[in-house]
């Protein structure tokens, strides 16, 4: 086959890194994808970048690789199960690919629920490949020298600011920093765009949404705290699940325990509409052991009409501002009697957060429009459960911004009225590394086989 139609990739992210190399590895030459990312590559790209740069959020996340398609978003809905479980192996075989040492892979496949679980959680059980964020820098510069050997080119600081559907162009302005502390602006044209901006590019995807007025698929709120407490407590359960999946249904309530990390644990702060936010990674190496456990516990709430605008006004709530300086002092941190305060990060600085007391509870029922009593009760289960007592903190809120998910050609993950943009990964309808990166490599698929002069 002849390809001679140039791809443009917004956003070097997991879905983006992954349809690139299942373009090249199937013979498209590199020349013609262009990958635009308003972070850094991986050589240069800080530990405090989480959410942009090679490999995206993916790229310093805590590497664990879910394998079941009822987990990390929406994948099987437009291929169908056989086809989504090839896609997913194909997108956990590209990081053991690029692995300095893939038998230091974590493997865990639980296949039963402990019957001290059964009276207070379900428990989801599902395989999990576990990388280390640590790994997955090493990773991200193998993955990149791969991509630019054989001819890709990567825009950095590079941030895309307008795509016009009809004359097929991005409009980006160049980040230049010190010693050029001025931006450039330019204009790129392609034939098939892929669309793979994660969350960190979920305004501008909101934007386009609201320009091109793109019908979508309802969507429901997700929202909770990162809970953490000493790893001892949940030992029993981290010997058969590594990320364990707690889950509990009420009628419009669901709530799951979420993205768990162990050993080296650390809460991380997600910054989104300049609002904090909560999340979490954990390190491999020895050094960094803490011997934590955090993971979120996330509600998905049915029936409220704007999710989207209701999650972002809870989440404003429970951030703080120095009213003087304006400077953010992060979102809120409560643990029972004062028994703990805020961890550090994995840099040694300690996690965002303001702390609070009993006294500020009421208000958090409050904006959390009396759901956050369901978290509370969850965290009493767990406690008759695993025990723990005092000895535990949470940081409030953590959220998924669920983007508003356009409405896509089901075989391509393309706009029904632009078939040449495609859709993909977070920005779609993904929440997770393996289903990005499979979405990036169904996309690819498509291309290989229907974008070609012949
Ligand atoms: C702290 C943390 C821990 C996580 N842990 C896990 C985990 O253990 N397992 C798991 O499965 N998932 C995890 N996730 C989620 C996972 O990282 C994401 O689901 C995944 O990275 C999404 O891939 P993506 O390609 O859609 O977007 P991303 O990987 O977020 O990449 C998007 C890229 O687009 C770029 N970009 C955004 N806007 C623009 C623009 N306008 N112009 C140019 N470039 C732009 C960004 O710089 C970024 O590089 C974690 C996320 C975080 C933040």
């Amino acid at each position: 086959m002849k390809y001679t139609k140039k791809i443009v990739i917004v956003g070097s992210g997991v879905a983006g890194i992954s349809a690139a190399l299942k373009l090249v590895d199937n013979n498209y030459p590199g020349e013609l994808i262009t990958i635009i990312d308003k972070g850094n590559d991986p050589y240069i790209r800080k530990p405090s970048e989480v959410m942009t740069g090679f490999a995206g959020a993916g790229g310093f996340s805590d590497g664990k690789l879910t394998y079941h398609t009822a987990i990390g978003g929406q994948l099987s809905k437009y291929c169908g199960e056989e086809k989504a479980y090839d896609l997913m192996d194909q997108s956990i075989e590209m990081w053991k690919r690029f692995h300095p040492d893939p038998s230091k892979i974590m493997y865990s496949d639980p296949q039963a629920e402990p019957d001290f679980i059964k009276p207070y959680f379900g428990l989801r059980l599902f395989p999990v490949y576990h990388i280390g964020t640590d790994y997955l820098h090493e990773i991200g510069k193998r993955w990149y020298q791969y991509l630019v050997d054989k001819g890709v080119k990567f825009a950095w600081n590079t941030e895309v600011t307008k795509i016009d559907f009809k004359e097929q162009s991005v409009e980006f302005k160049i980040d230049l920093k010190m010693p050029f502390p001025n931006k450039s602006y330019g204009y790129e044209f392609y034939d098939e765009l892929i669309f793979a901006v994660g969350k960190s590019g979920i305004d501008f995807a909101q934007s386009l949404s609201d320009d091109y007025k793109l019908p979508t698929e309802p969507k429901s709120v997700q929202i909770g705290v990162r809970f953490e407490s000493p790893q001892k407590y949940f030992q029993k359960l981290i010997d058969i699940s590594y990320d364990f999946k707690l889950y509990q249904k009420y009628e419009n309530v669901s709530l799951r325990s979420f993205c768990t990390n162990n050993n080296a644990a650390y809460v991380a702060v997600e910054e989104t509409y300049g609002d904090v936010t909560y999340n979490g990674h954990a390190k491999k190496g020895e050094e960094f052991r803490n011997d934590m456990t955090n993971f979120g516990i996330l509600m998905e709430i049915k029936g409220i009409e704007d999710p989207f605008k209701w999650s972002r006004d809870v989440v404003q709530e429970c951030n703080v501002t120095n009213a003087q300086t304006e400077e953010k002092l992060g979102g809120l941190y409560y643990s029972p009697n004062q028994s703990r305060q805020p961890s550090n990060t994995s840099e040694g600085d300690k996690v965002k957060a303001h702390e609070i007391q009993e006294n500020v509870l009421p208000l958090i029922r409050t904006s959390f429009g009396g759901y956050f009593e369901y978290i509370e009760d969850f965290i009493d289960q767990m406690n008759k459960v695993f025990e723990f007592g005092d000895d535990w903190g949470m940081y409030i809120p953590e959220v998924k911004y669920l983007s508003p998910e356009p409405l896509v050609n089901y075989t391509n993950l393309a706009l029904n009225e632009y078939p040449n943009v495609h859709f993909v990964g977070d920005a779609l309808s993904a929440r997770g590394i393996t289903v990005s990166g499979a979405h990036g490599i169904y996309v690819a698929e498509y291309l290989l086989t229907n974008v070609t002069n012949d």
